[in-house]
């Protein structure tokens, strides 16, 4: 059996960034493949202060 992983990509409405959870974020430490609600709450965009508990401040693509 074949385990399908999808992906997902998540915007950050502030600054336009992505966070793309094939690629995870390694320069915060965070392995590719790292889901977004494996992420933990204190998470930051890469290029602004939004944190990841705010959560009306991302949106899905
Ligand atoms: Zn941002």
């Amino acid at each position: 059996m074949e385990e399908k992983k999808e992906f997902k990509q998540y915007v950050c409405l502030e600054c336009g960034w992505i966070y793309d959870e094939e690629k995870g974020s390694p320069r915060e430490g965070i392995n590719p493949g790292t889901k977004w609600e494996d992420l933990p709450d204190d998470f930051k965009c890469h290029d602004c202060e939004v944190l990841k508990s705010d959560t009306d401040m991302w949106q899905e693509l």
